[in-house]
């Protein structure tokens, strides 16, 4: 695996583009997958790459795991596409399950991450108008900086990252924005048309950033005491990747709508979903919000088997464990390197040392070594194996790691 590292920054750098067809809103690592296993990716060359990133989340239970495959072969050779204008004998027992998983009564099931955002805010602000008796058109929605809830337009509006909404506007009113972290600032900015605080209770795309330890009880107490809906948005942190089926647990708190997404999908279809009790999620009625593809019965099949497999806690105990391991490892590098280290679980956020490289450029050195992750900002790294990777090969990777800050 002998990566060029000048060459790639030079594409990066948008000189000779291997994808002339493909829109360039992404400057990928140079490594073409051709077939995938577990933890491991294998190149069209034939290398093969442990991947520390797992489709940010997406593949929480590694690539193509056997139990999921299985689930979406059977549903293919069933029934896949039926559109929500009549049932299917799959969504049900989908969303039974998810609810159970989150302890809520129901479950409106969409696509992708942004799509399960998007509906959350509809569903906050119905909420509102109809049961809180907010005045029409006079909803907000409180955010967090350095928010990442995916990429339409209503949501790179409250972004406060430029590269996400520069030159995207006008975008939506109705969202203030307070620091992560500050519960004071939050109890600050409720007011009585606030119909709910849209939050991740670990920011991902941020740098996994972890909140002080008060900051998520307190805002769902100020949720309580003023009527405000708490939405977590756990497409990234939820369905074991911090070692809990929940982000939020790690903090006993209990939000009143869950956004789902990323591994839902067991890393073969995009699966999302808002979970919530039937007095919030009840406000949407027929031909008030859809989806042609959301809850259909291939997404629903994998979506029931990821719970399945949820469903016993084995896969968060494994997150946990070997997420004390990865933790342990990584807080070696702090002083010869690495500033700092963050996250819970599988799940780390990795400043590097000024001088290493940027994070881009120290992510094309750890792919020559083997080991595929992802940049964040400037010079932050982001790791997130998929679950099934075992305490060798985070040692493996560890190792790997000390070469590349080291060269
Ligand atoms: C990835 C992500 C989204 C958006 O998901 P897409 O499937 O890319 O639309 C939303 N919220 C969080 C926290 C995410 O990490």
């Amino acid at each position: 695996m002998a990566i060029d590292i000048g060459a790639a920054l030079r594409v990066v750098a948008d000189e000779p583009n291997p994808e002339p067809h493909v829109a360039h809103n992404y400057s990928p690592i140079p490594v073409t997958a051709a077939t995938a296993e577990g933890a491991w990716v294998t190149d069209v060359d034939g290398a093969r790459y442990l991947d520390c990133l797992g489709a940010y989340s997406a593949v929480n239970f590694g690539h193509r795991h056997p139990a999921i495959v299985a689930a979406a072969l059977e549903q293919i050779n069933r029934v896949t596409l039926t559109s929500r204008a009549f049932r299917s004998d799959r969504l049900e027992p989908f969303c039974a399950a998810l609810a159970g998983l989150a302890g809520k009564d129901m479950v409106l099931p969409m696509n992708t991450g942004a799509e399960a955002v998007e509906s959350a805010i509809k569903v906050a602000r119905k909420w509102g108008y109809e049961v809180k008796g907010v005045p029409d058109l006079q909803a907000q929605i409180i955010v967090a900086g350095g928010n990442f809830h995916g990429r339409t337009t209503t949501i790179v509006g409250f972004s406060d990252d430029p590269d996400a909404r520069n030159g995207f506007g006008p975008f939506t009113p109705g969202f203030v924005r307070v620091p992560f972290g500050d519960a004071d600032a939050v109890a600050a900015a409720i007011g009585p048309d606030t119909v709910a605080i849209l939050i991740e209770p670990i920011q991902g795309e941020a740098g996994i950033i972890v909140p002080p330890d008060d900051f998520l009880p307190r805002v769902r107490d100020l949720c309580t005491a003023h009527g405000v809906l708490m939405i977590a948005d756990e497409i990234q942190s939820g369905l074991g990747r911090t070692g809990k089926t929940f982000a939020v647990e790690h903090w006993d708190v209990v939000p009143d709508i869950y956004t789902l997404g990323k591994a839902l999908g067991g890393g073969l279809v995009p699966v999302s979903a808002v979970v919530a009790d039937h007095d919030v999620l009840g406000v949407l009625r027929p031909g008030q919000h859809g989806s042609t593809f959301g809850g259909n019965p291939l997404a629903a099949a994998v979506g029931l088997r990821v719970v399945e497999m949820l469903s016993d806690g084995s896969w968060q105990a494994r997150a946990a464990e070997l997420g004390e391991h990865l933790h342990t490892r990584l807080r070696d590098f702090v002083g010869s390197g690495v500033i700092a280290v963050r996250g819970k679980g599988l799940w780390a956020g990795i400043d590097l040392e000024p001088g290493r490289g940027t994070g881009k450029e120290f992510c094309l050195r750890l792919a020559d070594h083997g080991v595929l992750a992802k940049d964040t900002h400037d010079s932050t790294l982001r790791l997130a194996p998929p679950l099934v990777v075992t305490h060798d090969e985070i040692d493996w990777m560890a190792d790997r790691f000390a070469t590349a800050l080291h060269s």
